[in-house]
C-alpha cells in the first residue's frame, strides 16, 4: 500500500511487516485460528504482563524459503472481535489490512458472510489466502469447498487459478505454519514500504477504559514512526505519547509501521476505525485539532455509505440455532441508513467480557435471547451506557430493534454533494475572501453553492462560492475535468492541494 507521503519520499522507504485480517463466516473458526497463532507464535518476554486483549498482535516467523538466510519477519494480525477493521473496509473501501485470510469451514461451505468477505476483499483489491479450516473433522470435505469457491469465481492455485489455498485445523494447528509461510510469501511480493522519517499515521483499532490510567486505545501505525513526546490526534480525541506500549503491555520508546501500540491518556474516547495523525509538538497538534470539526472515516469512496449509522450489536442466545435465527431476523431490520454490525454472536449468558467488548464501540447494544446477564456485565453496561435487552420471543427482539433503528435514523439528508475540486493555486488571500485556481475532479463547481474544505481527510472548515470563472470569463458552473478560477468566501487558510467538496 502506498500513501501520499510514501510516494513523496520514495528514497527513504524501508520495508514494513504485513497487517493481516482473518475473515469468514461466523463459527468457521476465525477466533480459534487467531487464538492458536497467538498462543503458539507470540513469545511473551518475562517483563510483559498477562497478555491483554488489545485487538491486534504481532508474531515473528522465519523468512520465506525464497529469502532463506534472512532474519525472521514479523506479521501483525488484527484480532479485533467482530472484525471492526474489516467492517470499516466494507463501509469505506479503505485498505486497512494488507492481506486477508478467508476462513471457510471444511464441514460447512461458502456462506453469507463468506460471500460478503469475498466481496469486501475484492472491492479493496488486497491479496488473500483461502484457509479451509476444520480439516480434522470427520465430515471435512475440502474439495466441496474448493468447488463452491470456484463456482463463485474464485480459482485456487491448485486448480490452475491464482488464489492460494491451505488446508488447516485451527484446533490442532495442522497447516497453520504453511498458512503463515504463505502470508509471508505474499507480503514479500507486495513489497510493503514505510517512510520511517514521517510522523506516524494510521488508525484507531479499539479504545477502552484502563481502570487505573484512563482512556486508552490500540492504534495501528500504517506509516511513519511514533515516538514518546509526540502528540496524537484522532478526530477530537488527543493524547500525549507518554505511555507507549506494545500489544503485550511492554513499554516502548518508539514504534514503527504495522505495529499495534497501546496509548493511554486520551482526553476523550477515540472512535475505532478513525484515522490518527501524530505531531512532534503539542502546538502542531493543537492547531490541527481546532481545525478538525468533522473527520471523515478513512477513505470515503462510497458516498452512499457515508452517512450510514452503524449500530454495533452483540447477540447472546441459549443455543447456536437461536443465535443464527436471531442474527438472520435482526439483520432484516436494517435500512438504507442504519445498519447493524454484529460484533459477537455466540451461545451463552451475557458476561463481563461481552460488556467490555461492547464498550469498545459507541452506542453498542447487547441483545440476549433466553439467557441471563451476569451482575458484572450489568454493572459495566451501566457504566458505559450500553443497552442490554433480553427477550424470549424472537419477533419481540425484531420489533424492538426496528424501533431502535427508527430512533437512530438520521432525520433528513441535509446536503447533496455536487462536485469535488482540487486547489492548484491561491491567487489572492484575504481574511474572508480568497481567489483560487483549481480543477474539478468529480461533478461540477457551481457559483452560489457551499463548500467544505479538506486537507487530506481533515475538514478545515466551510465556505461559499461567490463567483466561478472559466477561461477568465465569469460563468455559472465548470464541469468535471476542467480548470477554473473561483472567488470563495471563507476564513480557512487555504493551500494548494486542499480539496473542495461542493454541495447544495
Ligand atoms: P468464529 O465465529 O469464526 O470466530 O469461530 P470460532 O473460532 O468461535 O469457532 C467456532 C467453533 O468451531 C468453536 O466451537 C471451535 O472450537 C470450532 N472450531 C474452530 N476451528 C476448528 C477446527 O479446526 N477443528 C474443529 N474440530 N473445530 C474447530
Amino acid at each position: 500500500m502506498s500513501t501520499k507521503s510514501e510516494k513523496q519520499n520514495k528514497e527513504n522507504l524501508t520495508p514494513r511487516p504485513p497487517i493481516v485480517v482473518v475473515m469468514g463466516h461466523i463459527d468457521h473458526g476465525k477466533t480459534t485460528l487467531l487464538d492458536y497463532i497467538r498462543k503458539t507464535k507470540v513469545t511473551e518476554s518475562e517483563t510483559g504482563g498477562i497478555t491483554q486483549h488489545v485487538g491486534a498482535y504481532e508474531i515473528e516467523v522465519p523468512a520465506s524459503p525464497a529469502n532463506r538466510g534472512e532474519k525472521n519477519t514479523k506479521i501483525t494480525f488484527l484480532d479485533t472481535p467482530g472484525h471492526e477493521a474489516f467492517s470499516q473496509i466494507r463501509k469505506h473501501g479503505a485498505k486497512i489490512a494488507d492481506i486477508a485470510v478467508l476462513v471457510v469451514a471444511a464441514d460447512d461451505g461458502v456462506k453469507t458472510q463468506t460471500e460478503e468477505s469475498i466481496q469486501a476483499i475484492q472491492k479493496t483489491g488486497i491479496p488473500y489466502i483461502i484457509a479451509i479450516n476444520k480439516i480434522d473433522k470427520e465430515n471435512a470435505a475440502p474439495d466441496k469447498i474448493k468447488k463452491e469457491l470456484s463456482e463463485k469465481g474464485i480459482q485456487i492455485e491448485e486448480w490452475g487459478g491464482k488464489i492460494p489455498c491451505v488446508n488447516i485445523s485451527a484446533k490442532t494447528g495442522n497447516g497453520v505454519n504453511e498458512l503463515l509461510e504463505m502470508v509471508n510469501l505474499i507480503a514479500e511480493l507486495e513489497d510493503l514500504k514505510t517512510d520511517p522519517n514521517a510522523n506516524a499515521s494510521g488508525y484507531v483499532l479499539e479504545s477502552y477504559l484502563d481502570k487505573k490510567r484512563g482512556i486508552a486505545a490500540t492504534l495501528i501505525i500504517q506509516n511513519g514512526k511514533l515516538k514518546k513526546g509526540m502528540r496524537i490526534v484522532a478526530k477530537n480525541a488527543t493524547a500525549p505519547v507518554r505511555i507507549l506500549e506494545n500489544f503485550l503491555g511492554e513499554p516502548l520508546k518508539e514504534a514503527g509501521a504495522s505495529s499495534p501500540v497501546k496509548i493511554t491518556g486520551f482526553n476523550e474516547t477515540p472512535e475505532s476505525g478513525f484515522k490518527f495523525e501524530s505531531f512532534s509538538s503539542k502546538k502542531d497538534a493543537e492547531t490541527t485539532k481546532t481545525q478538525i470539526q468533522r473527520h471523515r472515516v478513512l477513505v470515503d469512496k462510497d458516498e452512499n455509505d457515508k452517512n450510514k449509522v452503524i449500530i454495533p450489536l452483540l447477540i447472546k442466545a441459549d443455543a447456536k440455532g437461536s443465535v443464527d435465527a436471531l442474527v438472520q431476523q435482526l439483520k432484516k431490520a436494517e435500512t438504507k441508513k442504519v445498519c447493524l454490525k454484529i460484533v459477537r454472536a455466540k451461545a451463552g449468558d451475557i458476561t463481563e467480557d461481552d460488556a467490555k467488548l461492547a464498550s469498545g464501540s459507541e452506542n453498542s447494544i447487547i441483545i440476549g435471547f433466553n439467557v441471563n446477564a451476569s451482575s458484572n456485565a450489568k454493572m459495566l453496561a451501566e457504566r458505559f451506557e450500553i443497552q442490554i435487552k433480553i427477550f424470549n420471543i424472537i419477533y419481540k427482539a425484531e420489533d424492538w430493534i426496528k424501533e431502535e433503528i427508527e430512533k437512530r435514523t438520521p432525520k433528513e439528508e441535509k446536503e447533496e454533494i455536487i462536485g469535488k475540486a482540487g486547489i492548484i493555486k491561491i491567487f489572492r488571500d484575504e481574511k474572508n475572501k480568497k481567489i483560487i485556481g483549481g480543477e474539478v475532479k468529480i461533478g461540477k463547481i457551481t457559483a452560489g453553492k457551499k463548500v467544505k474544505i479538506y486537507r487530506r481527510e481533515f475538514l478545515l472548515g466551510g465556505g461559499e462560492i461567490l463567483e466561478v470563472r472559466h477561461n477568465k470569463s465569469k460563468t455559472e458552473e465548470v464541469p468535471e475535468g476542467q480548470q477554473f478560477g473561483a472567488l470563495l468566501q471563507t476564513k480557512v487558510n487555504l493551500a494548494p492541494k486542499d480539496t473542495l467538496e461542493i454541495y447544495s
